[in-house]
């Protein structure tokens, strides 16, 4: 699917005395007052769950369709200007392939005309030259490629479709030609994390602008990929080194979906004496770990809001009730935005306001919202024989 993180420039966190001391150390306790109505930034938005490709990890186990009950043109015009009655949020057009919508376009070009920042998730194997010049034109800025592999035959296992490494490649030079800039994005498993420095020497080569880690959610078809999961200490050995990317290579990286990576980045900050700042750490330092329901909402094809799309946790139906009223008041996000209502690690850690862990990996684990991430191994009040 492909809705990692974009460029957002926001932070999600208001500063707080006992959230991370000015010199970068985190602070004692945590901090449990409650997040008042955070300011919408980003929408991952399911325009259709339709899709040509069968991926192994997707999230919405999402086949050729059609699937009833997605919203029509009229509705969906509908809702862009909900969004903007009170937010402007970075808006992804996601899939599914949003590219089988037909009027996806037109979606895109009203969106940017209300001022929103449209971009968009396809996975690259339908563009052409026509598609990405309409892309242009109606205003999307940015367009991310998923790349799971340096090869073509590592990807296209992935993506179970033999020709879908080829296709993407082809698909990225269509943007480059129509001056789209493009994202790489890369789902992190067991079998593909020794490849990740030549995914990111590819995505350097190829011209991203930014390449994005997103770690495995075991959801939807992932499911069936749960033995491919990365175990907590490959994953915070994967962390560590892409913290050790950073400065190294011209295009901006971001571990997506892998909250703790904002605990280690404030980690080595420290040990390196620095502090977490926009002048240090970029964007990094203005972003938190989960944003699922605190700056993010998931739209699915048929109107329903989520956290993120891979934490099924209805908070709403946008046919049914104004966009607004659930990001403000429902009951899901809500909990998501009170810190006292985290458990298990996750409810004692100091770094619990940057990070937050995966709230479907913990979900998916436990059938609690709030327990504590499976995958982190940091054992809360700085113990670092257990971290490193
Ligand atoms: S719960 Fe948070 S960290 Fe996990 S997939 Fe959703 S947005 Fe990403
Ligand atoms: S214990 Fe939870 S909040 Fe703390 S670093 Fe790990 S995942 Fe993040």
């Amino acid at each position: 699917m492909g809705f990692g993180a974009w460029d957002l420039g926001f932070q999600v966190l208001g500063p707080s005395k006992n959230m991370i001391e000015e010199n970068g150390h985190p602070a004692k306790s945590v901090e449990t007052v409650n997040l008042k109505v955070p300011t919408l930034r980003m929408i991952a938005w399911e325009v259709t769950r339709s899709c040509n490709l069968n991926c192994i990890h997707c999230r919405a186990a999402a086949e050729r369709g059609p699937y009833p009950g997605e919203l029509g043109t009229e509705e969906a015009l509908r809702l862009i200007e909900e969004i903007v009655s009170f937010s402007q949020p970075v808006v992804i057009l996601t899939g599914g392939e949003p590219l089988l919508r037909p009027d996806v376009y037109d979606l895109a070009r009203y969106g940017t005309q209300k001022g929103l920042r449209m971009v968009m998730a396809p996975n690259g194997t339908l563009l052409d030259a026509e598609k990405a010049a309409r892309l242009k034109a109606s205003g999307i800025q940015r367009v991310s490629i998923s790349l799971d592999g340096a090869a073509a035959e590592s990807h296209d296992r992935f993506r179970q479709v033999e020709g879908a490494f080829a296709g993407a490649l082809r698909g990225i030079q269509f943007l480059k030609e129509a001056g789209l800039e493009f994202q790489i994005n890369t789902t992190v498993t067991q079998k593909n994390f020794q490849a990740l420095p030549g995914i990111l020497a590819l995505a350097v080569k190829l011209g991203a602008v930014a390449h994005h880690i997103f770690l495995l959610v075991p959801t939807g078809r992932g499911k069936e990929m749960k033995e491919e999961a990365i175990e907590g200490k490959e994953y915070e050995k994967i962390l560590h080194w892409f913290y050790d990317q950073r400065g190294k290579v011209p295009l901006q990286l971001k571990a997506t979906c892998a909250p703790h990576y904002y605990r280690i980045l404030r980690q080595r900050a420290r040990e390196e004496g620095k502090q977490v700042t926009p002048q240090t750490h970029g964007l990094d330092a203005m972003t938190r770990g989960c944003l699922g329901g605190i700056g993010f909402l998931f739209i699915s094809h048929v109107g329903d809001v989520q956290p993120c799309g891979y934490l099924e946790a209805f908070s709403g139906n946008v046919k049914r009730q104004r966009l607004k009223d659930i990001w403000e008041s429902s009951p899901v996000f809500l909990q998501l935005r009170d810190f006292s209502a985290y458990r298990g690690r996750c409810g004692r850690c100091e770094y619990l306001r940057v990070c937050g862990g995966c709230r479907a990996r913990a979900f998916e684990q436990s059938g609690d919202l709030m327990a504590e991430e499976p995958l982190c191994i940091y054992q809360p009040g700085g113990n670092p024989a257990a971290a490193s």
